[in-house]
This record gives structure tokens, sequence and C-alpha cells, in this order.
């Protein structure tokens, strides 16, 4: 007897055991039903074995006539779920999010012309020969909708035959894309990077690459000689492009069209069930060459992966940091080596592990410094704001202020950055002292003006803005302190009242479609200043664009988190480079109190591998990532109490392991959330020992009363 070991979405430990009846074949990888518990289950084939002596199991119900999951893309189920300490059947769930996408498309039936006019003609009837084009096939609803006419009409063409019916998949194959169009005319350094991942795709095979250029030295002209030929390789070949938050960035989908001819396959949590489904089963069937999508796209059952490219790869939202924590370019690597394919890591600002992963030859690195034709890298000034202060109750000091006016008198445009959403990140009793909190949360709440109301930013709770203190009831007595976007655009407006001012912010632009057209606006020189978080870092293109100003640059500092330097680094040189893109020369200015910290000063001097040498350095004596490992465990519970002794047992079944540090719990700086008490562990550990195996051996050992939730985090970027 065949024994199949089947893999289901749950968080189960391990595959099941079942019979494959006669008949049925249900090689690895096959997508089946099987009985399980009361319930008729969708699951994978992990493993077929032969069965011993008597043993009595049940058997498959069904085979799905989907193609089998490739091994590559189990092996990497399984380590995924080893490496973020995680049951298989969750990193599996995360592979199966389309509903539907395992069955073939459903079909439609639709009409297109067929033969000679009927022998009987009516109004009605000519209607709806004229309403069809000759290459067109339409379905009855939209053809009788055109017509003006009711469904009765069409039957009797399709009797008379006039029309022809047939049946079409609801859900169409993508266009192909087109590997032979036409790109730029590289630079030669340019060209040698390309050449240098051309040639490993033809080799075939893993290879990891490190793409370090500057912002506007052409990265994606460059991986697009990539993806040309690893479409090239195979008629199957398909490719992966992570972009971060891509339903913000429409401009480079509109890219990859021009050069393709076709549009990629989008993939991120925004689409609809139906294009979900679409998206799933033709990556499953090999037909989806190019998706562009965000990290979840790596657990689609690509048949073929040549190429994953991960863009802007030093991006924080690559962390997933619910359910399953993971980091989409340390898997990305991994996906690709299971794959056997070549992995293409993008940025102006590559993250400290991807630098040191290059300068000790795991990846290879390719450098593009120099922006193609006449577009230069801003001059970036910092302005000490001891020295220079703005006038009280204002935010801009009077050099920046004095560089907007120049600016506009130019006509030239501005933007300020601040990463701050609404009017005041602060509302503060004058009366009683009282800060306002969101409720069952540590965050404080932030006025938005445009709306009048007090914001949570956290879990999105919001209230009007009282008219009296909630504490002590004095009236009138709340004030927003600090800016957030909205107050500085009110400040830019006194500054600069004939200009035409725009905020630039998630509050202002919800939809991808908002995002496009302010973005727009702004590339075609109808916004003179604009005002944004950091939704304007991101990869936009504004050629009237000649100044950056920084509202506060020390912001992203405070928290003592391990990478806060590196972060403020990396968006602040992102936000300078949106400066003097085209040929006009930019410049950026930078506030903040804190002009010696080593971020500062790299930023001035646009010295970033200093600026990466003195964060290796510190990180490698404190023994922090990539030179030592780290792990989290984050615990809530709904009273205090039951989370205190939840920690506390969790502390007392630590294993003990050789050099392994455990620190916790600890309170952290959102102890209360959502109305849950939480508690945090830190684990550090020298970079040889597998701390996801010490952390699966403790968690093991733990018996949690229900109520309490954990969450193991393999190396955390949030420490909140
Ligand atoms: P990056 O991804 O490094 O920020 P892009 O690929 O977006 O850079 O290129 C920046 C701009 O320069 C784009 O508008 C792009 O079309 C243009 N560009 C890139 N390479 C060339 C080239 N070889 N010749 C002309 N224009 C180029």
């Amino acid at each position: 007897m065949s024994v199949a070991s089947i893999l289901f979405p749950l968080p189960l430990p391990e595959p099941f055991d079942y019979e494959v009846p006669e008949g049925l074949s249900a090689p690895p990888g096959s997508y089946v039903t099987a009985p399980l518990g009361k319930l008729e289950r969708t699951g994978v084939v992990w493993a077929v074995g032969e069965a011993g002596e008597g043993r009595k199991l049940k058997a498959i119900s069904s085979v799905l006539p989907a193609r089998p999951m490739p091994d590559g893309m189990r092996a990497f189920i399984d380590f995924a779920a080893k490496y973020t300490v995680n049951p298989p059947g969750n990193v599996l769930a995360m592979a199966l999010r389309a509903r539907g996408a395992l069955h073939p498309s459903p079909t439609e039936t639709v009409y297109r012309l067929a033969g000679a006019p009927p022998a009987r003609m009516t109004p009605a009837r000519e209607a709806v020969l004229a309403a069809i084009e000759p290459h067109e096939a339409l379905s009855g609803a939209e053809l009788a909708e055109r017509a003006g006419v009711s469904a009765g009409v069409i039957k009797g063409l399709v009797e008379a035959g006039s029309l022809q019916a047939l049946k079409r998949a609801v859900d169409a194959p993508y266009p192909p894309p087109d590997p032979d169009g036409k790109g730029f005319d590289l630079t030669a350094e340019q060209a040698a990077a390309a050449e240098a991942l051309t040639g490993a795709i033809s080799a075939d095979g893993f290879s990891p690459f490190l793409l370090d250029g500057v912002t506007g030295s052409g990265k994606t002209e460059v991986y697009f000689e990539a993806i040309a030929a690893a479409l090239h390789r195979a008629p199957e070949a398909q490719v992966l492009v992570l972009l971060p938050e891509i339903a913000l960035t429409q401009a480079i989908l509109e890219r990859f069209e021009k050069r393709f001819g076709a549009a990629p396959v989008p993939w991120h949590s925004g689409l609809a069930d139906k294009e979900r489904r679409r998206a799933w089963r033709e990556v499953n069937e090999g037909r989806a060459r190019i998706v562009v999508g965000a990290r979840s796209a790596l657990f689609l059952p690509f048949q073929n992966l040549k190429l994953i490219i991960v863009d802007e790869e030093h991006d924080g939202s690559y962390k997933q940091e619910d359910g399953v924590t993971y980091h989409a370019r340390d898997l990305a690597v991994m996906r690709a080596k299971l794959a056997g394919a070549e992995v293409v890591l993008a940025s102006a600002t590559p993250a400290l592990e991807s630098t040191v992963n290059a300068e000790q030859g795991r990846f290879g690195h390719l450098k593009l410094a120099a922006r193609p034709g006449a577009a230069r890298l801003p001059d970036v000034e910092l302005i000490d704001l001891r020295a220079e202060p703005p006038e009280k109750g204002h935010w801009l000091s009077p050099r920046l202020t004095e560089a907007m006016a120049e600016t506009f008198l130019a006509g030239e445009q501005s933007l300020l950055f601040l990463n701050r959403r609404g009017y005041a990140p602060l509302i503060l009793c004058k009366a009683c002292g009282e800060k306002l909190k969101s409720p069952g949360t540590d965050s404080w709440l932030t006025e938005h003006r445009y709306t009048g109301r007090l914001m949570c930013h956290l879990t999105g709770w919001s209230m009007p803005k009282p008219t009296h203190c909630p504490k002590c009831g004095a009236e009138g007595s709340l004030t927003g302190i600090g800016p957030g976007v909205e107050r500085v655009a009110e400040e830019a407006r006194l500054l600069l009242p004939d200009a035409r001012i725009a905020i630039f912010s998630s509050d202002t632009v919800q939809t991808g479609a908002d995002t496009r057209a302010l973005i727009d606006r702004m590339a075609d020189g109808e916004v003179d200043v604009l005002i944004g978080t950091q939704i304007v870092a991101k990869g936009h293109n504004f050629p009237g664009l000649t100044l950056v100003g920084v509202v506060d640059a020390d912001s992203g500092m405070k928290g003592g988190d391990l990478r806060a330097g590196e972060r403020t680094f990396q968006l602040l040189s992102q936000v300078a480079g949106r400066a003097g893109r085209a040929e006009k020369p930019g410049r950026a200015l930078i506030q903040t109190y804190d002009p010696d910290n080593p971020a500062m000063i790299a930023l001035s001097l646009g010295d970033r591998d200093g600026f990466l040498a003195i964060e290796r350095d510190v990180r490698a004596e404190l023994g922090m990532p990539p030179f030592g490992r780290m792990a989290a465990i984050i615990l809530s519970a709904p009273s205090p109490e039951m989370v205190q002794e939840a920690g506390l047992a969790i502390a007392r079944a630590a294993p003990h392991g050789e050099g392994i540090e455990v620190y916790g719990p600890a309170e952290p700086p959102i102890a209360i959330l959502r109305g849950r008490h939480r508690r945090r562990f830190l684990v550090k550990a020298p970079r040889q020992v597998d701390l996801s195996a010490y952390m699966a051996d403790w968690v093991r050992r733990l018996k949690l009363p229900a109520a309490v939730r954990m969450n193991v985090d393999i190396d955390p970027y949030s420490f909140l």
C-alpha cells in the first residue's frame, strides 16, 4: 500500500499519513482532499512511502486538478517554518491564500459575430449586431446592456446563426511579456552590472547579488536586463519582483509594461478574491511570467523560478510583524537558493546585513556610482537647530524658509519631509497636564485638524476632539504639542501665501488612484511645496524638485532601537535623493538638534560607506546582528498579573545554551495594547548558534494558559 504524508494548512506539528487508494496518483506536491476530524480538508502531499504491515490509515479522498507544488517550494516551506519557529502548516497556509485557485477557472458563455445576418431582421436584432465588433467576444449581460435589449434577442440571434456562443475561462491567462522589448542604451557602469547579472542567469543555479547604486543611477534599468535574460532561459521561466508598498508604486508598474509590452502580474493584500485566484493559478501553472508583489508573493507556487528581485531591499515593510514573523529579504535569498535561482537585492542604501554579506563574499557586489546624463546628487547641509532655531511656535528655521522662498521665486519645487501624520503628535491639557492616550493602549493620541479628530496611529481608534479635558473637565484647555505635516503645511502657507501647497500622507491619499493623481500633479509642476511623511521617500521622480527640507531629522533616533541610526540614514538619504533628479542641481537641508551624530555627519558628507563602516564596527563590537543573532518573545494577556506570571514561567523554562543570553521578561514601551498587557524577552546568541532551534526547544517546554498569546520573532526589527 502506498502512503502519502499530507501537510494541512493548519497549526499542526507535522504531516499526517493517509492511504493512497488504488488507481489514484498522488505524487509529492499534489494538492489533495482528505478527511481530518469530521471535515474534508485540502492539503499537500509532502512525501510518499510504503506502509508497514497492519497499519490502518484513512484514505485520500481526491486529487485536485492543479499542478503539484514543486520540490523547491516544499523545501522552502519547511525551511521557513523551522527558521521562524512555526508549525509548517502555518507557513503552508500563507502559500494557499487564494480560494478557488486549485480548480480550473470557472467558465462563462460569450458571444461573437458569426455568419450572415438573420433572415428576419428587427430593430432589436440590428442593435445587437451593431453593438459588437468583429474581434470581440462579449458576455450575454454585457452585450444586452450595450444594445439595450433583453437576453432573449441574443438567444434568437444564436438560433438564427448570426451569433456564436462560446465557453471562455473567467480567469483569463495574462498577456505574456516580451523579453525583447527595448530599454535605454546603458551606460558603461550599468552595462557591466547588467552583464554580471545576465551572465549568472545563463549559468543557472543560485547566485545572490547586491545591486548597490545611488538613487537614480538606473538600478531598475539594470535589473530589467536580468529579467529579460531570465525569461529567455525557458518558455516557463518565472521572475518575482518584490517591491515595498506595491499599492503605492503605480509608476514602476508602468515602466514594466513599457519595457516588456505587458503589465506584470500583481500580488498584494489589496487584491480582490478573483484576481488573487487568477494570479495564484497562473503562477502555479507556470504561465504568469513576471510577478510584481509585496512580501507575501514569496509564498506563491512558482514552477520554474529563475530570478527574484528585492527592490529597496533595506525597506522596513519587508518585515512581517504579525502571525508568522519573517523578513522577506532574508527569506527571498533562501527561496532563491532552494529554487536554484538568482536573487538581486537592490538599494541605494543597503541594509548593513546585505553590505556585510557582500563584503564577506557571500553576495556579488555590483555598484552604480553615477546618475546617467546630467543628473546630479543633491548637496546636503545640516541645520543645527540649537544655533539656528525657528521662531517660537514655528518649526522651520530661517535658513530653510529662505531656501523655500528662493526656490519658489525660481519657479522650482520644494519638498518638506516630516514623518508624522496629522497636526500635532501629542494633546496636552494646559490645566492639569494630562496627555491624552488611546483607550487600553500605551500610545498618545494625534490631533488631526482636517477631520477634527484625535487618532491613535497604532490601533486606528479615533474620537472627535473634545471641548473639555476628559480628566479635569477644564474647557478649551487641550493643546496640540509638536508638529505633524498639517501643522507644517499651515506654516508654509503663512510663509508662501501664493504657493500651491499639498500634503502627501496616508490621510490625504488613501487609494492607489489618489496617490497617482498627487504624484502626477507634483511631477507636472502643479504643486510648489509638497509636505509629506515617509511615503514621499519611495522612488518618485519629480523633475522640478530642487529643494528638500527635513523638518525633524531626530524623530527616528529615539527609542534605543539597534537600527535607529541606520534607518534614519536610509530614510533621509532616500528623501534627499528626491531632489535634483533632472538637469537642475538639488539641495537638501536637514534640521537636527544632534549634528554630531554619525548618521547626520555621513548625510552631510554623502559618505554612506563611512557610515556603514562605523555601524558595522559598533555592531561587531557588541555582537549585534549581523555579527550575532537575536530573537524576541512577545507575550500578552488580559491582566497584568497573568502576563507577569506567564513571563516568569517562560523565564524559568529557558533552556541553557552556550553563549546565549536571555533578557526579560521586561515591560516594553507599549506595555498595553488594545487592553492586553504585554511583556518581551530578548535573546542574544553568537552567530554560529542555531537560534531558531534553541527557541523551538524553549517553546516546546511551555504550557501557557489559553488566554496568554505568545509570538516568537527571529531577528526582531521592532522593539515596541
Ligand atoms: P534607480 O532605480 O537606481 O533609482 P532608475 O532605474 O529609476 O534608477 O533610473 C532613474 C532615471 O534615469 C529613470 O527615469 C530612468 O528612466 C533614467 N535612466 C536610467 N538609465 C538610463 C540610461 N542608461 N539612459 C537614459 N536614462 C536612463
